[in-house]
C-alpha cells in the first residue's frame, strides 16, 4: 500500500486529505499537525464582532478523520525530511516513511525581534490560542493598540470596538491596506473605522515596542508614547520553510514549486500558504497567496498530482475581508494594473475594474455591504481567466451586465 504524509494539519493539509480519499486513493494517509486542536479555519479569528471569543470552526468533524482512514497526528512536529530514504523524523524520534510527501506547512505570524510568543501584552494572531488569548482583553473601556493596518489589524480593530474598546492602529506606510488594495477601497475601510471610532495613525515610525508591568508601550519617532492594555502586532506572515530549507529543497520566499505544486526534490509537493508558485496568468512571475481559498485550490491541484494527473496551476487569486458589515473581495493581481474603471452598485457598494497597459483586465476590487460585490466579483474573475479586454465604458456603466461582456 503506497504511503502518503502530509505535514501540517492546516486548512490546505486537511483538505488535501480528504481530496485524496474523493479521488479514491485507498493507500495510507498520516496528516500531521503541531497544533493541539484538529485542523480548523484561521479568517473567523480576526472576524468575530460577538461577546465571545470565537469556537474553533473546525475544516472537519474529528469523527471524519476514522471514517476517511485518514492517520490524524496532532501536536506532533516534523522536523526532518530525510528525501534519499523518503522519511520524515517526528519530534518524538519516531519515523514515517512516505511514497509521496506533501508540505501543507503554512504562515507564522512575523513580530518584533526579540518579542516572544511568552508576551501577555504583546500578541500576534495566528492560531485559535492566539485568538482565544486576544479576544479575552477585547472588553469595553480597554484599550487595544495595533500595530499595521493590514487585513489582520484591521478585523482585529473592526473587532475590538465592536466590543467596546478603544481602538488605535498604527501603520507605517502613508496609508491602511496599502499592499494589495487600492486606494479608493482603502479610504471608504479608513473612513469606517474612523466614524466607529478607532484612532488610526499613518505613516509611523515605531521606535521601541515595550511590554511593562500592566502596559504594552509602544514609542513614535517624533516622541509619542502610546499606552495600551493590548498590543496587537499585524505585520504580515511568514512561510514556514525551514523543515523544507533543511532538507535541501529550493526556497524562493515560500517553498518554490512548479506550476504542478512540485517542489525541486522528487516525489515532494508543497501547496498553501507556504509556497510561491509560477503563475501563467500574469506572465509565469512568482508568487505566494496567503488566502484561504488558494490553500483549498491547491490543495486539490496537489493531491490530483500526487495520484499521477498532469494539472497546472490555472486558478485566479481571490481574497476577501470582513470589518464591520462590509465585505471587501478582491480577484486577480492589481500591482500591474496601469488604470482602473469604476462602476457604482446598490446601496454605496461599488467596484474597480484594473486594467493593463493592452486594456486586459487583470483584476478587479470591491467593498460594499455583505454580499453586495460577491456575484459582479465572481464574473470579473472569469473574464479575468479569459483574459479578456472589455470596453472601459460598458464596464463602468451599470446598466451593463458583465455576464454580457463575458459572452463577448
Ligand atoms: C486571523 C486570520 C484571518 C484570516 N482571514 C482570511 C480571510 O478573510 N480571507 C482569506 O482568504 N484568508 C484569510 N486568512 C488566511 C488563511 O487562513 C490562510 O491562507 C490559510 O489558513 C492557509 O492554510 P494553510 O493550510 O496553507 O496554512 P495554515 O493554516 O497556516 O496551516 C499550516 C499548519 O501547519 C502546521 N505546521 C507547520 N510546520 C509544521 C511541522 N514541521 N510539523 C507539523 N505541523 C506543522 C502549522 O502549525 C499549521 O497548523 C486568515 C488568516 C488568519 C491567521
Amino acid at each position: 500500500m503506497p504511503h502518503f504524509v502530509i505535514v501540517g494539519a492546516g486548512e490546505c493539509g486537511a483538505r488535501a486529505a480528504f481530496a485524496l480519499r474523493e479521488k479514491g486513493f485507498e493507500g495510507d494517509i498520516t496528516l500531521i499537525g503541531a497544533e493541539p486542536l484538529a485542523p480548523y479555519e484561521r479568517p473567523p479569528l480576526s472576524k468575530s464582532g460577538s461577546g465571545q471569543a470565537p469556537e474553533p470552526k473546525f475544516v472537519a468533524a474529528v469523527q471524519r478523520y476514522q471514517e476517511q482512514s485518514i492517520d490524524l497526528r496532532l501536536d506532533t512536529t516534523v522536523t526532518a525530511i530525510d528525501p534519499v530514504t523518503k522519511t520524515v523524523s517526528l519530534a518524538d524520534g519516531r519515523m514515517l516513511g512516505y511514497d509521496k510527501l506533501l508540505l501543507s506547512t503554512g504562515a507564522s505570524a512575523r513580530n518584533f525581534p526579540g518579542i516572544d510568543g511568552a508576551s501577555r501584552r504583546i500578541r500576534v494572531l495566528r492560531t485559535h490560542a492566539d485568538a482565544t488569548a486576544l479576544h479575552a482583553a477585547l472588553l469595553p473601556g480597554r484599550h487595544i493598540a495595533i500595530i499595521g493596518g493590514g487585513f489582520i489589524g484591521l478585523e482585529l480593530a473592526a473587532t475590538a470596538r465592536m466590543r467596546g474598546a478603544d481602538v488605535t492602529v498604527i501603520e507605517g506606510l502613508p496609508r491602511v491596506l496599502k499592499r494589495g488594495v487600492p486606494e479608493e477601497i482603502a479610504e471608504a475601510i479608513t473612513e469606517r473605522h474612523l466614524r466607529e471610532g478607532a484612532d488610526i495613525r499613518c505613516g509611523q515610525i515605531i521606535e521601541t515596542v515595550r511590554e511593562e508591568a500592566d502596559k504594552a508601550v509602544v514609542h513614535l519617532a517624533g516622541g509619542e508614547v502610546i499606552s495600551a492594555d493590548l498590543l496587537l502586532v499585524g505585520i504580515g506572515a511568514l512561510p514556514n520553510v525551514s523543515l523544507a530549507a533543511e532538507a535541501g529543497l529550493a526556497i524562493d520566499n515560500g517553498i518554490a514549486v512548479n506550476e504542478r505544486l512540485e517542489t525541486s526534490l522528487a516525489d515532494i509537493y508543497a501547496a498553501g500558504d507556504c509556497c510561491s508558485f509560477p503563475l501563467a496568468l500574469y506572465g509565469g512571475r512568482r508568487v505566494r497567496l496567503e488566502s484561504w481559498r488558494n490553500a483549498q485550490e491547491q490543495a486539490n491541484l496537489a493531491v490530483a498530482n500526487m495520484l499521477g494527473e498532469d494539472r497546472e496551476i490555472s486558478a485566479v487569486p481571490w481574497f476577501w475581508s470582513d470589518q464591520y458589515d462590509l465585505t471587501l473581495q478582491i480577484s486577480g493581481l492589481a500591482d500591474e494594473a496601469v488604470t482602473h474603471v469604476r462602476r457604482e452598485l446598490d446601496d454605496g457598494a461599488f467596484i474597480l475594474f484594473h486594467l493593463g497597459t493592452d486594456g486586459r483586465l487583470l483584476a478587479a476590487s470591491g467593498i460594499g455591504r455583505g454580499n453586495a460585490v460577491a456575484r459582479d466579483i465572481r464574473l470579473a474573475e472569469m473574464l479575468i481567466a479569459a483574459r479578456a479586454h472589455p470596453d472601459h465604458a460598458a464596464l463602468a456603466a451599470s446598466s451593463v451586465k458583465l455576464k454580457s461582456l463575458l459572452a463577448a
